[in-house]
């Protein structure tokens, strides 16, 4: 079966109907685009999940700040298209804003609380109000069994299990682990902004992520390690770092003292026009 792309919440729902009614299992993989091999990850995924996958491209203007790179970001749909194809997937769902958020639009999807106000929530106001507005609507508009989003947005999926646990939509909602280059580097659409040079760079933030980790997990102090990481990342040329924190797996909060529990390690910062953001689980040993 060839990919077939639907632009309407109408067309998206008949083509889910006619699957239901044979009875297929269905997922759903949303994406703003520009997609890369760790997208494609998710749809391998998704294809252990369901008969038939859907992804959804849409560049959310609501997710974006004034100040961010909404028109900027990178729009690509012929080459998208034929990555989804090559990939077996079904269906390429890519509405347009008005289809999204037509006249009138007036509702938004809010998750309160630690989750939100820290990491990219404190970097980014109002960035998760956005993402939960748009996953809510895609999850409801498609109405698959489950859904897939990478860990690479470890934040984001916390936030969209919680309030799509508290909103009881009935989705099951599955988290893929990070896809990264030969050298480490996590994928992301963001990365093509990056020059040659800052390429070379660029993954400085896995190496210094890995250090951390290894010897977080063996129980030392995370102060000086996140000290010395902070330095590195700027001496490589990241600047500024939005944050470098390790955080409670489950729940994000802080953890300033030693590991003994899982967690993670999470980082953003900005090289050149592109802001990169990376993390890695923490066992400890
Ligand atoms: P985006 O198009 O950047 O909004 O990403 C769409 C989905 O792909 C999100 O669930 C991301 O977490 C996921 N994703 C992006 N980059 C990667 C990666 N390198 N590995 C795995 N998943 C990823």
């Amino acid at each position: 079966m060839s990919l077939t792309t639907v632009h309407t919440v109408a067309d998206l729902r008949a083509t889910v109907a006619n699957w239901r009614a044979e009875g297929l299992r269905v997922a759903l993989v949303p994406t703003m685009g520009a997609l890369h091999d760790g997208h494609i990850s998710l749809t391998h995924l998704a294809r252990e999940h369901a008969d038939r996958v859907i992804v959804s491209i849409f560049v959310n203007p609501t997710q974006f700040a004034p100040n961010e790179d909404f028109g900027a970001y990178p729009r690509t749909l012929p080459a998208d298209q034929k990555l989804l194809d090559d990939a077996g997937v079904e269906l390429c769902f890519t509405p347009s804003v008005e289809e999204m958020y037509p006249d009138g639009f007036a509702t938004k999807v809010s998750v309160d609380g630690a989750m939100t106000n820290v990491l990219c929530g404190a970097a980014r106001p109002g960035h998760f109000d956005g993402v939960a507005q748009v996953v809510t609507k895609l999850l409801l508009q498609a109405l698959p069994d489950c859904a897939i989003f990478g860990q690479k947005d470890y934040q984001q999926l916390m936030v969209i299990r919680r309030f799509s646990m508290d909103l009881n939509i009935p989705v099951e909602i599955i988290g893929a682990k990070i896809l990264r280059e030969d050298d480490g580097l996590a994928m992301s659409s963001r990365n093509r902004y990056l020059t040659p040079d800052e390429r070379a760079i660029a993954p400085t933030l896995n190496k210094v992520l890995g250090d951390i980790t290894a010897k977080a997990a063996n129980g030392a102090e995370l102060g000086p390690l996140l000290a010395k990481g902070r330095e590195d990342i700027l001496a490589a040329g990241f600047d500024p770092i939005d944050y470098l924190e390790v955080r409670d797996a489950d729940t994000l909060e802080l953890i300033s003292d030693t590991v003994t529990k899982p967690a993670r390690i999470f980082v953003a910062a900005r090289l050149g026009k592109a802001r990169l953001i990376d993390n890695h689980a923490i066992e400890p040993a």
